[in-house]
């Protein structure tokens, strides 16, 4: 949808409403999967220079764990949304489907772990990470001393 920038009144456009998943148009291995539509809820304001927007925007995706690359739900979730953008000569309007898109993907954490999600699971591979760093503590400090200076002990005696 086209916002025109005269069609912005001084107080404020309201803009308000949902918009299918189909709009992020990404590939099917993408770590990020929109799992239904997003809702957006702010207002625009035009000045000189740029157009600001304030409000808020929340959406239900699928996304891959850095850790363990499994899938995992996570409602997005941004209640204290601000953007905004540089009014170039001879622009005359903006895309709300283009502006929410991006927004999400900016806002979107770029290394999400699926203990983070809704669903309250651990991450395995986080675990078998600890379990093995647990591990890596038991190993004595002391390195081994090498066979130079057992040489040197006999000789010396
Ligand atoms: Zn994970």
């Amino acid at each position: 949808m086209e916002i025109f920038f005269s069609d912005i009144p001084d107080e404020g456009l309201h803009l308000e409403g949902e918009l299918p998943g189909t709009i992020f148009d990404l590939a099917e291995d993408d770590p990020i999967r929109p799992a239904g539509p997003v809702r957006y809820r702010f207002d625009a304001y035009a000045f000189e220079e740029v157009v600001a927007f304030s409000g808020s925007l929340r959406g239900p995706f699928r996304l891959q764990c850095g850790t363990c690359l499994e899938y995992f739900d996570h409602e997005a979730d941004f209640p204290a949304w601000s953007a905004e953008i540089d009014r170039e000569p001879g622009m005359e309007s903006f895309d709300l489907e283009a502006l929410v898109r991006e927004e999400f993907l900016l806002l979107l954490p770029s290394y999400p772990r699926c203990d983070d999600g809704d669903d309250g699971r651990a991450c395995p591979k986080a675990e078998l990470l600890e379990d093995f760093l647990e591990a890596g503590e038991e190993v004595p400090e002391e390195p081994s001393r090498p066979d130079v200076w057992s040489a040197l002990d006999g000789w010396k005696q």
